[in-house]
Formats: C-alpha cells, structure tokens, sequence
C-alpha cells in the first residue's frame, strides 16, 4: 500500500454527514455518499475505478481528490488457537497493533486509539513505552476494514479459498488494543458512528465496547454523544490500592467513576457495565477483596469480567493461580454480582490483553517514547 498522497482526503475518517458534505462541495447528490459507503464498508472495495454505478466524472474526481487508505501493515502473526495479530504502521518508526479473536459464536476484533499510552498502568506492558500520538479517525475505522479484508483470505495451513465462516467475521469490535480511547475523544467518537452506522459498518451497540481506565469527565461526555457498551478497567475494590494500579484514580477515585458509569447506563438506556479486574497474585485477589468488590457493586447493572495477569518481560507481577481467580469469582457469585473469567487467547503470539506493546521500528523513538507525558485529553 502506498502513503498518504498530500492533500487527498481519506474517506476512512468521515462519517455519513461528513461524506455528504465532502461529496457536496464535489457538486454530487448527499445520497451518493450512501452509494459511496455502500462499497466501501458492504463491499470492502476501496478503488473508486471499481464503483461501477457511481458516474464516472465522480469517479475521476475522487480518484484525485480522495482515497481510501487503511493502515499499512508491518507484520501479522497467527496463534495457535486462531488468533491473529496485525502490526501496523502509524509513522517511520511507530507502530500499533489489533488483534482478532476467533470463537464459534463471534469474532471479536481487538483494536487501537492511540500509539502508546499514557496512563501508566503498573500491570499493562503499553504503559511502558509511554503516550506517542493520537490515531486519527481514519486508522481507527481502516483497523476494522483492513482486518475485514484480511479475514478473507485463509491462514498459513487453512488452505486457498477458505470460507468466510461466523469465526472469520467480525461481529464484535472492542477497544481494548493499545490507548485510552476516551483520551482521544475527538477522533473515537466519529469512529463509533461509522461503526454502528446503517451504511458503515452496521453493527449493533452492544456489539462495539469501548474499554476505558476511567477518565470520569469523558464518561459523562461520551453519554451524550454514543450509546456503545461500556467497559471500565477497575482492578482494585479500594482507592489506596487503585491509586497504585491505575494512577488516574488519584483523580478520579472510585466512587466518582462508578457514579459516572450509572450515570452513562441510564442515558443509554444501557444494560450493565462491565468491569474489568486482571487477577495480580497476592496484589487484588484475596477473598476479602473480593467481598469489598461485590459491597461496591451489588444491587447495580454491574458485570465483572476477571482477567487473568498476562505477563510481559519486565514486570513485577504475577498471574494469580486458577483456584484463586476460581474462588474470588464465587465470592462474588455468592453475593449475587454476575462474574466471568476471561479465557487468555493468542498468549503464544503475545496478543493477549495488555501484552500489546507494538514494537516500534526505529529503536531510538522507544526510549523517547518511555517518558511519560501526562494525560493528553483533548476538548
Ligand atoms: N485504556 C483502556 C483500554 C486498554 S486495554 C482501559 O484501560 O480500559 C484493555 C484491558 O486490558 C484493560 O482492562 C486493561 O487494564 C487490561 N490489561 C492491561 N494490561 C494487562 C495485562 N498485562 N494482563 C491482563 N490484562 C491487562
């Protein structure tokens, strides 16, 4: 794929009304803009020659003023278990990664908001390389439509031509890949409308999760401009502890976040929030922690979702041992707050939650990378 042609308009990046304006000022009818989604997101197509029913002056203009451009790829891994890992290419020497899970009943596609990250959660192995920029709203849709295509063609020992099967379809798009989605407010919201748009991506709202560390005033905005399903990243039942794992809720500490997530259920008329809690030995996974857990939640539209630890060279964590993670999922049960434990994929290919760590091309930028610059949230 080649780079970005200056001056020309990636239509990855806009929404309907966007496309509509964009085909306006061209001199075209709003509605071609729907004929125009209609090939790129229900067709996969991305070469305007090929849209045939679109008239071809249209066509011509398009082909000098815009393109549709997902993100290059660098490198792709398959795991054992039919996970696939994508390397992508954001700069000269910065890259992010998304992850697509296969199970019989869905296929999820894990993806990135930002490259890097600058939260500084102590158990996550994209903390560590530090916030490098903003995806724009372009490479966050080109992740799905480029996984799209990819899953069409068959993984090394599958053979030519395999089928587009359920487990090779994307049904599901969480962003649970590298960033803070919430921190890149401006560029994920657009996302989220092509995503669940008619003529876009059309997938329902609860089939598109947006997983955030807890960035509160974000929350209370998001409300007011989606109605995706919500996942917060909470890991610990008391604020001492959280102030350790996840540095924002010093903050935006434990009761304001779980005001905000109420908050963002009934605007949304939504169903339950998940609650996301990685399982770190002897750290957040006592029984006793898990009772504080199910005081905090129980009687909300809450649902747990236990992560174990995946580990990552350099950290000074554990995963917890099954029978424990066992154990604090019953507690909960027991107190009658729905609980999960979340089954590690892709851990052979270094895909699994938190490992996303996006191996940068050009070594130097990763110890620039390394400083962390404070929380970039923008208007
Ligand atoms: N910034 C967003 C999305 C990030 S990753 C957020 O914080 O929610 C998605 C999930 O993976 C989060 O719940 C995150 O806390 C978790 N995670 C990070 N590192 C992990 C690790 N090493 N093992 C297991 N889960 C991890």
């Amino acid at each position: 794929m080649s780079e970005a042609a200056p001056g020309r308009t990636n239509l990855l990046g806009l929404t309907r009304p966007g496309l509509e304006a964009f085909i306006g000022e061209l001199g075209s009818k709003p509605f071609r803009a729907r004929q125009l989604m209609n090939w790129i997101y229900k067709r996969g197509v991305g070469s305007f020659a090929d849209m045939t029913d679109i008239a071809k002056t249209l066509r011509a203009r398009l082909g000098q003023l815009a393109e549709v451009r997902p993100p290059e790829i660098v490198s792709v891994q398959h795991s054992a278990d039919g996970t696939r890992k994508w390397l992508l290419k954001a700069d000269a020497s910065q890259a992010f990664e998304m992850v697509f899970i296969p199970e019989p009943d869905r296929g999820t596609l894990c993806i990135s908001s930002q490259v890097g990250c600058a939260l500084d959660c102590s158990f996550c192995a994209t903390a560590q390389q530090g916030f490098n920029r903003n995806l724009s709203t372009a490479e966050i849709v080109g992740q799905v439509w480029l996984a799209a295509r990819e899953l069409e063609r068959p993984a090394p020992g599958e053979g030519e031509a395999a089928p587009a099967t359920p487990e090779r379809q994307i049904t599901n798009v969480v962003f649970m890949g590298m960033g803070e989605p919430l921190a890149n407010f401006r560029n994920v919201v657009p996302a989220l409308h092509i995503l669940l748009d008619d003529f876009g991506f059309d997938l329902s709202r609860r089939r598109v999760t947006l997983s955030t560390s807890g960035l509160v005033p974000q929350i209370y905005k998001l409300a007011e401009h989606s109605n995706v399903a919500l996942a917060v990243s909470l890991h610990a039942p008391d604020d001492a502890l959280r102030n350790e794992l996840v540095p924002i809720n010093r903050k935006h500490p434990i009761a304001e976040l779980l005001s905000a997530c109420w908050h963002y259920l009934d605007e949304q008329n939504g169903r339950s929030v998940t609650f996301e809690y990685v399982m770190l030995e002897g750290v957040n996974d006592s029984p006793a922690q898990a009772r504080e857990l199910a005081r905090l939640l129980k009687g909300h539209p809450a649902k747990v979702n236990l992560i174990p630890f995946n580990p990552f060279p350099g950290t000074r964590y554990r995963r917890s041992a099954p029978a424990v993670i066992q154990r604090f999922r019953d507690e909960l049960l027991q107190r009658g707050v729905l609980a999960t434990i979340r089954r590690t994929r892709g851990d052979d290919i270094d895909a699994a939650c938190g490992q996303l760590a996006g191996r940068v091309i050009d070594r130097t930028t990763v110890r620039l990378g390394n400083k962390v610059i404070g929380v970039a949230v923008q208007p």
